[in-house]
């Protein structure tokens, strides 16, 4: 299997409180992994200590891509007077992407085709968390990562980004490494789970078997 991202012992304290300690995993091509943990869990630091957005932690971060990591991080902001297609277009220019046909493939392939061209103040969350990955695969990443992309959605939006989630892996055969609070959300979209607790890694579950047992053992564990 190939390697897209390594990570050694990673370490980071907050006012010498430790946020993350000694995280290791590796994520392979074409994985979609889950990194679940509760409230303080670290998920978000270490998601952000992967694409650079925190610095001064202990470890080692090895992406090996060809290409670049695209990421949802914070519930995205938009220009909410400009339509999702100007939104779209805007970053995609500043990203040096001028092909409109682009943007508007990418956008189809988050379901947001008709709602293009309205203008984003009018989006519902689903709609706005589907807009920050549309903007995120501009840049052609082979890493997705995504922090708690289904928080506040209802259980049917919820559904719904997790079937555009599989499709643009197989479709743009890229590894995503996404979180959530609660495992049963990931289980029917990940082949692997990572567990999350006060810092560290306390299990890894192999979602592609026997997932019923594996999830039942888990939530208790993670459940407070
Ligand atoms: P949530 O699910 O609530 O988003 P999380 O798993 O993403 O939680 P983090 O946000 O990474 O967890 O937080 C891990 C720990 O680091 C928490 O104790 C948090 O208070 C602390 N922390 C995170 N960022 C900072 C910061 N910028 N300054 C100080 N402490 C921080």
């Amino acid at each position: 299997m190939t390697k897209v991202l390594e990570l050694e012992k990673i370490s980071k304290e907050f006012n010498n409180q430790k946020a993350l300690d000694k995280v290791s995993f590796t994520l392979n091509k074409g994985e979609i992994v889950g990194l679940v943990g509760p409230n303080g869990a670290g998920k978000t630091t270490l998601m952000r200590i992967i694409v650079g957005l925190t610095k001064r932690y202990e470890g080692k971060v090895r992406f090996q891509g060809e290409r670049s990591i695209g990421c949802v991080i914070e519930t995205p902001s938009f220009y909410p007077y400009m339509t999702g297609f100007e939104n779209l277009k805007y970053f995609a220019e500043l990203n040096g992407v001028r092909d409109k046909q682009k943007v508007l493939k990418t956008a189809e392939l988050l379901g947001l085709s008709d709602a293009l061209k309205k203008k984003v103040k009018g989006y519902s969350l689903g709609m706005r968390q589907r807009l920050g990955i549309a903007q995120a695969l501009l840049s052609d990443p082979e890493l997705l990562i995504l922090d708690e992309p289904t928080n506040g959605l209802d259980p049917t939006g919820i559904h719904e980004l997790r079937e555009y989630i599989k499709n643009i892996a197989k479709e743009r055969n890229i590894t995503v490494l996404i979180s959530s609070h609660i495992l049963s959300e990931l289980e029917k979209l990940c082949n692997k789970a990572i567990i999350i607790k006060n810092g560290a890694i306390i299990d890894t579950i192999d979602l592609t078997k026997d997932k019923a047992t594996a999830v039942s053992e888990v939530a208790i564990e993670v459940e407070d």
